[in-house]
């Protein structure tokens, strides 16, 4: 099939078009290279433009038979969305809705959109199920539910039939060592703990010990990318043989703290790697884990780096490779 991969030269969208090349798949990717790297995907056929252009979009539908959307263009820094809301409310909701028009236009019925952990705020138990309480705590997860809800009515006014994976923490590269994570600013704690080790930065700083977790340190179900990508592809083939829209976790179901990726991070490198412990980062949830039984079960998912030690080798087969990521 062809799929359009809106935010595929971004970190998980990057991925994303891997796996579909790898199982035979076409892909067109549209990215406004805001903070996607054109040389992630040498040779696709990329477009560059923003999603909230109706004239650009209704250009790639016309010129493309798209079979299919996955969706990953958004901003996705928690911090930022807090400061500033309406840019997330703008690029992540207006974008969907002038997507969606584009699909109703073009009678495109299949989109696989990247939602977020962030969903559901502090959680009321764990491991979070897809029907727990859904509260966000800051305007990211916020704008991710949105679309959520928007999907839900299109899906009832023009029978565009979505799925909805909500990430836990994404981490990891391609086992190719080709493509991999590089944000600016660097935001995420196993590329910042890896620069560490690379000598890209002088430490990793521990956002607070004093939760109520075994060691103090926050807890964080990591999930290696391109995992996530083999669960978008199975949700679209759902989605193809007639399934219902739905709404999936994605995780490994087991948690890591802050100081237990540092440690396997120093195994892994066999670099030791210096950390400070520093203040809790505001908005910070103690736990987050999640249960990915309805993954398993109802879309076959079966993920394959499910050790934190095989997913920081990936990261760091890339991360050394490339200490400047695609810059340098
Ligand atoms: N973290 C940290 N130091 C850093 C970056 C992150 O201690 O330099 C912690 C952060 O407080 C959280 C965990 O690492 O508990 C994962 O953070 P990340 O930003 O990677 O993902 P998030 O959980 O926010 O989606």
């Amino acid at each position: 099939m062809k799929v359009l991969v809106c935010g595929g030269a971004g970190y998980i969208g990057s991925h994303m078009v891997a796996h579909l090349l790898e199982n035979n798949h076409e892909v067109v990717i549209l990215d406004n290279l805001q903070s996607g790297h054109k040389s992630s995907v040498l040779g696709q056929k990329l477009y560059v433009g923003d999603l909230r252009d109706s004239e650009f979009l209704d250009k790639v539908f016309t010129e493309n038979k798209i079979d299919a959307v996955i969706d990953f263009a958004a901003n996705s820094l928690v911090g930022e969305s807090v400061t500033n809301p309406l840019k997330y409310f703008d690029n992540n909701i207006h974008s969907v809705v002038k997507l969606l028009g584009a699909m109703n236009k073009h009678g495109v019925k299949y989109i696989v959109f990247s939602s977020t952990a962030a969903t559901y705020g502090e959680p009321e138990s764990t491991p979070i199920q897809e029907e727990d309480r859904t509260f966000p705590t800051n305007p990211y997860g916020e704008s991710k539910l949105a679309v959520e809800k928007i999907l839900k009515w299109c899906d009832k006014a023009y029978g565009i039939k979505y799925t909805a994976l909500r990430y836990f923490n994404a981490c990891g590269a391609h086992v190719n060592g080709q493509i991999g994570e590089d944000h600016n600013p660097e935001t995420h704690l196993i590329p910042i703990i890896l620069q560490a080790a690379s000598g890209v930065r002088e430490k990793i700083m521990i956002f607070g010990d004093d939760y109520n977790t075994k060691d103090g340190s926050c807890i964080r179900d990591y999930v290696h990318v391109s995992d996530l990508a083999s669960a978008h592809l199975l949700a679209l083939k759902r989605l193809q043989n007639g399934g219902d829209s739905r709404i999936f976790n994605l995780g490994n179901g087991k948690g890591f703290s802050v100081k237990e990726v540092v440690e396997v991070a120093r195994k892994v490198t066999g670099i030791n790697i210096k950390a400070e412990v520093a203040e809790r980062r505001a908005g910070d949830p103690a736990i987050l884990i999640a249960s990915s039984d309805k993954a398993i079960n109802e879309l076959g998912w079966e993920p394959k780096f499910n050790s934190l030690e095989t997913i920081i080798e990936t990261a760091w087969k890339w991360h050394s490779a490339h200490p400047n990521g695609y810059n340098e």
